[in-house]
């Protein structure tokens, strides 16, 4: 959704945002029940992924289990997304890749009650402030669109995090 102005190329070379540090796990994509139940059997990307509920007793979303995959104590050690192929990037189709993937570095939060459209500081692409093509794309429909998706997904909203700067409300 944002290809417009983050290229594919750009985002299959960096996979920044596929890769989590123990204390980014709260970021890790959030999949719809049926594509979860789809991706944790044998399926047709060949790669079997670990799910569990969003949160205690959802059921309406599930996230990767990540947390067995590291290999030391070290806060700065990343595992990658269980669907990231090293060279090709992410290798879900549009259907199973979760809409969280798709907006990325735009989350959708709950600041003090009121949604609001902000971008995620550390993409090493956009920067820490939303240039003007990025508001603009927004703006023109992106920020509505992703409203619209909460209204039937209200679980892709994160608690709002002080230094993510507000695109859109
Ligand atoms: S699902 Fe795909 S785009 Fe999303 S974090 Fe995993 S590899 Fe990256």
């Amino acid at each position: 959704m944002l290809s417009s102005i983050l290229s594919k190329n750009t985002c299959a070379a960096c996979k920044f945002c596929c890769s989590f540090r123990r204390q980014s796990l709260w970021e890790t994509p959030l999949f719809p029940p049926e594509v979860a139940e789809k991706l944790s059997r044998p399926n047709e990307y060949g790669v079997v992924g670990e799910f569990a509920p969003a949160s205690d007793g959802a059921q309406d979303a599930f996230r990767l289990v990540l947390e067995n995959n590291y290999r030391t104590a070290a806060p700065e050690e990343e595992v990658p997304c269980t669907f990231l192929d090293p060279q090709k990037g992410c290798i879900l189709k549009g259907e199973d890749k979760p809409f969280d993937c798709s907006i990325w570095p735009l989350r959708i939060m709950d600041k003090g009650g009121k949604l609001v459209i902000a971008l995620t500081p550390t993409c090493p692409s956009i920067g820490a402030v939303p240039n003007q093509a990025l508001i603009d794309l927004v703006k023109n429909g992106l920020g509505e669109k992703i409203f619209e998706y909460t209204k039937t997904h209200p679980y892709i909203v994160k608690e709002y995090r002080e230094g993510f700067p507000i695109v859109y409300f």
